[in-house]
């Protein structure tokens, strides 16, 4: 797979015309962030991309949408956005699928990423700047590991190189006891003999029963998964002298992104990486987001019940549906999916259509300031939805005096929604 520039026609947005658009304040997993630090510079988002294995399921999709909420948001604010997303086109649960199926796991990933694209283009996601595949940055990861040791944070374990976890503890967003119990569910192997602690996590894999492999200074081999998005997210969002630092910044990136799985190990761990690489703060915000249920079960692999957003497609659902549908409660909490829940999102977007549809509609100035005010304040979209709903019902009151189209330029760049 290549490394893609804006790898799929990203929307238009079109400006708000009255409304003052105030600094973004998000919740993150080590408090409140205010964006306002930005007057001049662009906001650097990386956000963790897919394992691409399979189609996107709504738990990405709802993922990808609140990021898309920072994305078109600071854009209305005239801030440009440097967003950079990796696929992990290498890993256990692909290398597994692949040999399940009897398909060849290049041709699995590159399959699935052009799936998650077209997807993304029906959801009406802003394209990342670079979509950068893991098997593309080998050498890099190579080069980071290298002066990773050098600086005293690498081990060797039975020809694997670990990380040593335990100079970073204090930064854990968890505790410790928390740490241990989850990590082996997440992919670490706190139980492994012979590791220093119990959660330093693998940086390199040397090579096993003939997978994939690369040749590096540390051996035939992969890379393990944290340190893949670190050097992805120095990379694109720094540029390519990224090893030497950048001591100007209090923060190398704004944002870090992803499921509220990724909070540990993966995210905690990227960010201790790269101070051991470079003595930096990694990522100002890390930002979480809630997982979807199904019928009020978790939705996951193993129970094979996830939803994918290209068969909802293909049943003939309107994107705008599912769209609006994964918006309406707050992205930090897990949500639950259901018919009843599409049902329910088709039957308020034909609302919305009808209410666009006429000629004299409510006030639309003091509705738009409002829902601006809502995402400002860390993307409440219960509240957004809320100002719609009730300018829908002064509007069907015969309330007069606003304009459809600034209604529906406000429902479009700032929440993403085409009527
Ligand atoms: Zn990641």
């Amino acid at each position: 797979m290549e490394i893609l520039e804006n790898p799929w026609p990203s929307p238009a947005l079109s400006r708000l015309e009255s409304s003052a658009i105030p600094p973004l304040r998000v919740e993150t997993s080590r408090g409140p962030v205010t964006f306002d630090h930005l007057q001049g510079s662009a906001l650097r988002m990386y956000v963790c991309g897919i394992t691409p294995y399979d189609a996107t399921h709504l738990g990405h999709a709802a993922t990808y949408l609140t990021f898309d909420l920072i994305n078109r948001y600071q854009r209305l604010r005239n801030t440009s956005v440097h967003f950079v997303e990796n696929i992990t086109d290498v890993d256990e649960p692909l290398l597994e699928r692949a040999d399940r199926d009897h398909v060849d796991w290049q041709s699995l990933a590159q399959r699935e990423t052009d799936l998650f694209a077209s997807d993304m283009v029906a959801l009406r996601v802003f394209a990342p700047e670079f979509f950068v595949p893991v098997t593309q940055v080998m050498e890099l990861v190579d080069q980071a590991i290298s002066q990773m040791k050098s600086n005293g944070f690498v081990y060797e374990l039975d020809g694997d190189l670990y990380f040593r976890t335990s100079s970073f503890l204090s930064d854990l967003p968890i505790s410790e006891e928390q740490a241990l119990a989850i990590f082996a569910e997440r992919g670490g192997d706190p139980d492994r003999a012979g590791k220093e602690h119990p959660l330093d996590a693998v940086l390199w894999i040397a090579n096993k029963n003939n997978e994939p492999g690369w040749h590096s200074s540390h051996g035939f081999g992969r890379p393990g998964w944290h340190i893949e998005c670190a050097v992805i997210s120095l990379r694109y969002l720094i540029g390519e002298n990224f090893l030497a630092g950048d001591s100007s910044r209090e923060y190398l990136i704004d944002i870090q992104g992803g499921g509220n799985d990724l909070i540990f190990p993966h995210h905690f761990m990227s960010g201790a990486q790269v101070k051991a690489l470079l003595g930096e703060n990694f990522a100002r915000a890390f930002i979480h987001t809630g997982m979807i249920g199904l019928d009020g079960e978790k939705m996951s692999k193993s129970k094979g019940n996830l939803v994918f957003v290209s068969k909802l497609l293909a049943q003939g659902v309107d994107p705008t549906v599912i769209r609006y549908a994964l918006l309406q409660d707050h992205y930090s909490l897990a949500r639950n999916w259901s018919d009843a829940v599409l049902q329910q999102a088709q039957t308020e977007v034909e609302r919305v259509r009808s209410a666009l549809g006429r000629n004299q509609v409510a006030p639309t100035s003091s509705a738009v300031a409002e829902m601006v005010q809502a995402i400002a304040d860390n993307l409440d979209t219960p509240r957004a939805f809320a100002a719609l709903n009730s300018w829908i019902a002064d509007t069907e009151s015969g309330v007069e005096g606003g304009s459809p189209g600034e209604m529906a330029r406000a429902l479009d760049s700032l929440l993403g929604l085409a009527f």
